[in-house]
């Protein structure tokens, strides 16, 4: 099964990506994930990625969609996978099209996760994840830590996200906003 989960930052993509993928036995893809990796590895394209997160941009649109392409092609994603962040807009959409028509495949499903904007910033800043297993994630007041500062799975060390910062989280909402407004049309995945 392939399936695109997307919504803004703060839905709860991450948490429920994580459950669904493990339902259906399917490989779980997050782009912000798959930077991360990169940027913890020291590579070219992680310091540009960083770069771009840091300041609550969007990583350049050839560097993501290069990274998607290279994830799709390895073997683990033949039964399917769930994409978690991409695409998040138009071009990376298109690009996807090209790469489920190359292989010959085609989306199951997309689900689109609504948050009411006035809860983002509280649900993000709040966020911690383990540095073990970011798949690991809790928020300091709706899903807190037995004991603070320690994961409840594997007793890795929780830490805040560069770009889960407030003025960080703002600026990405201040982002996407943007891009709702220059939207020609009001196509959800074109703002996210
Ligand atoms: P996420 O973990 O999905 O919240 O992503 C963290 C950050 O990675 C985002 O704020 C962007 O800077 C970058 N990122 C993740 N996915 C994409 C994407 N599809 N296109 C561009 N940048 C992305």
């Amino acid at each position: 099964m392939r399936v695109l989960l997307i919504g803004p930052p703060g839905a709860g993509k991450g948490t429920q990506a994580v459950r669904l993928a493990a339902h259906l036995s399917i490989q779980h893809i997050s782009t912000g994930d798959l930077f991360r990796e990169h940027i913890d590895q020291g590579t070219e394209l992680g310091q540009n990625a960083h770069t771009h997160i840091r300041a609550g941009l969007l990583a350049p649109d050839e560097v993501t969609i290069g990274v998607i392409k290279e994830r799709l092609a390895r073997p683990d994603t033949e039964c399917g996978f769930l994409l978690d962040g991409f695409p998040r807009n138009l071009a990376q959409a298109q690009a996807l099209d090209g790469i489920l028509a190359d292989s010959k495949s085609r989306l199951d499903a997309v689900l689109d996760l609504e948050i009411p904007e006035a809860q983002v910033v509280r649900r993000i800043a709040g966020r911690r994840l383990c540095r073990q297993d970011r798949e690991h994630i809790f928020h300091v007041d709706y899903s807190p830590a037995e004991v603070a500062g320690a994961c409840d799975v594997c007793g890795g060390e929780l830490y805040q996200r560069d770009d889960d910062r407030e003025t960080t989280v703002r600026k990405r909402l201040e982002v996407i906003a943007a891009r709702r407004r220059r939207s020609s049309t009001t196509t959800k995945l074109r703002a996210w």
